[in-house]
């Protein structure tokens, strides 16, 4: 009988085929003491085992770089600081020349000691910087017990789905996407470093999945879903047409994407619709030019920050949003500013632990507050404005005066470049996302200091009904067909247009295809989506018509009920759409 487990996605696609099991774990290591005059060689040891383990560091972040780009291979540098690290280095010296340990032994106890001090916060990023610890603990062990380096072993042959208790970017970077099918764990998150190389790498991967390990085994048959987060072990008949039927539409759809990406977003009344991308990383913007976006509605610059040791330069920033800004040249680009906080933690910044970090110190709070890692941002993101059409978006802006500091900053930055005789373009926007309740009922006030909205519904869903976005238990009440989201959502857009200025949607509600008919029918006549799912929404804007969207819309603001909001949204677009066709893939709006 097959058995179904189910995680988090995080990163799309289909897979479909033989398990091989990494064992990328920590190998025993044996207890043994040395006598006094072999002190000095279990140093020397250590310092051999460090020096192998900087050495291959290097090489892997040079096949990184040159696969993935620089920013990607700094995913690295934690790992290659944490040789040298004083902790670590001197913790373990003690040890030795102390408790006459073998230097493996005194090796892994010191890195113990420090995972059970790092394991104390439950934070995502701490959480990053435990698999770092762990990928080196296994690598300088490995290497002082004369085992192999277990990625040399992750060369899966053939195809295979690689399943794991945990991976590393390390051992992401070797994978070859031809060989590789996909990717499940039964820990890490979405935003662990080597998830973000699995969506980079078009690797389907599933994270979160609790026992996979144990209930897979090397050449037991699997299906991995990326996009809904499953994977089904031992498939049987039926398993195996569901997602033969999943695999086919998919194949159908990437075929037509090529078509799609080609064609107007235009609703079949002829209104045209800007279809913007929704990037992570700066080496997204080619996949998003090729899915057809019209620029980019949303570029998060946290990856710049996340799980990184030091604050970015001025300059790598600059080359980071230059790289995009020149990606689109006929296009805007809206880069938000850092959104740290909440569940993204720089360790550069040592965030204090907060008891509720979603209403604590994140975001827009966060940046007034460094302003030495603000203003750098800001001076960087107005040297790439001289490139292109950059706008500068602002996230979870609760009051003007918040836009208001922001705007001063950026005086005094542009004042400096100016005397510098640096270019940037005076003529650039800024912009705000509506992201709480508060922004949205203070739209009409906050529209006189900003020259464009850009609605984060991931945001105002949670703030709006005080459900957490991240809690897997809450699920079921994450609900952004809410009455009071319609309603907030129209609110928004009905003063943008008064104050003329341009309202977007940005937030995942957007890449879904009822949330997507509803903009439209709110004269939202912008949205920003994940690359993945531009043709979907294409197509749908494509196959609709504005007025049938206005009228769902009207019925939809009228209803008391998520279920009569849903409703009168299927109604609305049964017409024209074939809602089954997204079933299964769109878990968010389908009602069953
Ligand atoms: C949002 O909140 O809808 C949004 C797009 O921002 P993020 O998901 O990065 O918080
Ligand atoms: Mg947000």
């Amino acid at each position: 009988m097959s058995v179904v487990l189910d995680g988090s996605p995080a990163s799309e696609g289909i897979a479909s085929g033989r398990v091989f099991l990494v064992d990328w774990g920590v190998p025993t290591v044996p207890h043994e003491t040395v006598p006094a005059d072999r002190v000095e060689a279990e140093l020397a040891r250590f310092d051999a085992a460090r020096a192998w383990a900087a050495q291959r560091l290097r090489e892997l972040q040079a096949t990184t770089e040159e696969r993935l780009g620089s920013v990607e291979a700094r995913i690295f540098e934690p790992q290659v600081l944490m040789l040298d690290d004083q902790e670590v280095v001197e913790g373990t010296r003690r040890y030795i020349t102390e408790n006459h340990l073998a230097a493996p032994r005194a090796f892994e106890w010191r890195m113990l000691e420090l995972q059970a001090m790092w394991s104390r916060t439950a934070q995502p990023m701490v959480l990053d910087r435990l698999n770092d610890l762990e990928d080196l603990m296994i690598r300088v062990l490995n290497r002082m017990l004369d085992r192999p380096d277990p990625s040399d072993l992750a060369r899966a042959d053939g195809g295979a789905i690689l399943v794991a208790r945990n991976l590393s970017p390390s051992l992401m970077v070797h994978l070859d996407p031809e060989h590789v099918l996909g990717v499940a764990t039964d820990q890490g998150t979405r935003t662990a470093h080597w998830a973000i190389l699995a969506r980079s790498l078009e690797i389907p991967a599933v994270v979160g999945l609790g026992t996979v390990s144990r209930n897979a085994h090397t050449g037991m048959e699997a299906i991995l879903d990326g996009r809904v987060g499953r994977i089904v072990l031992e498939p049987d008949a039926s398993d195996h047409a569901v997602y033969q039927s999943r695999r086919r539409q998919i194949e159908r759809w990437a075929d037509e994407i090529v078509v799609i990406a080609e064609q107007e977003s235009v609703t079949s009344d002829g209104q045209p619709v800007s279809l913007r991308a929704n990037l992570d990383l700066p080496i997204e913007a080619d996949a998003a030019r090729r899915h057809g976006a019209q620029g980019v509605g949303l570029f998060r610059t946290e990856f710049l920050v996340v799980g990184r040791n030091s604050m970015p330069s001025e300059e790598e920033q600059y080359e980071s949003y230059r790289k995009v800004v020149e990606a689109f040249p006929d296009d805007a680009v809206y880069v938000r500013t850092f959104d740290l906080g909440g569940d993204k933690f720089p360790m550069f910044l040592h965030m204090p632990r907060e008891e509720n970090p979603f209403l604590g110190w994140r975001a827009i709070r966060v940046c007034l507050d460094e302003p030495e890692l603000f203003r750098t941002q800001l001076r960087a993101l107005l040297r790439a404005t001289a490139h292109g059409d950059l706008r500068i978006m602002l996230p979870l802006i609760n009051d003007v005066d918040e836009v208001r500091r922001v705007r001063d900053m950026l005086e005094v930055e542009e004042d400096l470049l100016s005397s510098e005789g640096i270019p940037y373009n005076r003529g650039y926007k800024l912009g705000i996302m509506i992201e709480t309740p508060a922004a949205a009922l203070e739209a009409a006030e906050l529209a006189r200091h900003s020259d464009f909205f850009s609605i984060g519904t991931n945001d105002l869903v949670q703030y709006t009904l005080a459900v957490d976005r991240t809690n897997t238990r809450l699920a079921h009440l994450y609900n952004p067909f809410h009455p009071a989201i319609v309603r907030q959502l129209h609110q928004v857009s009905r003063v943008s247009r008064a104050a003329g200025i341009e309202v977007s949607v940005c937030g995942e509600m957007a890449a879904d295809p009822l949330g997507a008919f509803l903009m439209l029918g709110l004269d939202i006549m912008a949205l920003s989506v994940a690359w993945p799912s531009l043709p979907e929404i294409k197509r749908v804007i494509r196959d609709v018509r504005v007025e049938d969207a206005r009228t769902a819309a009207r019925q939809a603001l009228a209803a008391s009920t998520t279920e009569e909001v849903v409703k009168c949204l299927v109604d609305g677009m049964s017409g024209s759409v074939d809602l089954k066709v997204f079933s299964g893939r769109w878990r968010l709006s389908l009602p069953g």
